[in-house]
């Protein structure tokens, strides 16, 4: 079902008021985690501002350490649905597991699925049975086939609204968070004829790795972009190494529009 060979036309997939794949360069922006009404409302309305048509921010963080910040949970989708009255823009956060699922499904218009979760079976039935678009991010260690495999899953229950997203790998090099794999969209363009995003924050790990990843993604075919903003990333709780400020969210827009346009 994820095959180009049986389903030759791209897949374009519809949001409340955003289409992923149809011909436009789709920016989605926010923090890392939604950690208070006045820092989401502050990054929602900038973003907007500068142009991002969606805004991201979870609510249920996968930390590596249990000591870390976990997330607002319920608190954090309630101001993400919020911030979606105040800027018209959807929304996309993750849902973590099985028993979150239903509720990040009733505050938000995207439902990730985090590297972290891409080979969680039951997680990925669940997303098909409930036919809710999913936002799927490439685990850390699984090649195309396997990334493709799991949004098999989803489509298999009958879910065609799946757009893949590029996250970054593992490999031996350590100087960046992870090795952003951005030959996987021109091949996954090749493979599938699912909607493909690149997200250059976790993919590099450093605010100033952004930009340049940015605008080689959108040359090499993303229909859209995932960045971490913050409006003070020295203190944000998670991620703020690779969160970028407004200005330098404002310069990236520009260009990777510049380069969209001449693709
Ligand atoms: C995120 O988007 O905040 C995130 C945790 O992403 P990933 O699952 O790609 O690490
Ligand atoms: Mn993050």
């Amino acid at each position: 079902l994820a095959s180009r060979d049986f389903h030759p036309e791209d897949t374009v997939v519809k949001l409340d008021g955003v289409t992923i794949g149809n011909g436009s360069l789709v920016m989605m922006a926010g923090p890392c985690a939604v950690e208070s009404e006045d820092q989401l409302m502050d990054i929602a309305c900038n973003v907007r501002r500068l142009g991002a048509r969606m805004l991201r921010g979870g609510a249920f963080k996968p930390r590596t350490s249990p000591y870390s910040f976990q997330g607002m949970g319920e608190e954090g989708l309630k101001l993400l649905k919020k911030a979606k009255e105040v800027t018209g823009m959807p929304v996309v956060s993750e849902a973590m597991d099985q028993a979150n699922f239903d509720m990040v499904a009733e505050y938000v218009d995207l439902i990730q699925i985090g590297a972290r979760n891409m080979q969680n079976f039951a997680l990925l039935k669940q997303a098909g049975k409930s036919g809710k678009p999913i936002l799927l991010k490439r685990g850390m260690s699984a090649t195309v086939e396997e990334f493709l495999m799991s949004a098999e899953y989803v489509l298999a229950q009958g879910n065609p609204n799946v757009v893949l997203c590029e996250r970054g790998i593992r490999t031996f090099e350590t100087y960046t968070r992870n090795t952003l794999d951005l030959s996987a969209v021109p091949v996954i363009k090749e493979l599938s004829h699912l909607p493909v995003v690149v997200d250059p924050s976790h993919g590099t790990g450093k605010w100033t790795l952004v930009e340049p990843m940015s605008k080689a993604a959108v040359a090499v075919g993303a229909d859209g972009l995932i960045v971490e903003v913050h409006n003070q990333p020295e203190e944000a709780v998670s991620d703020g190494a690779q969160s970028l400020k407004y200005d330098n969210f404002q310069r990236l827009m520009d260009t990777v529009q510049k380069i969209y346009a001449v693709r």
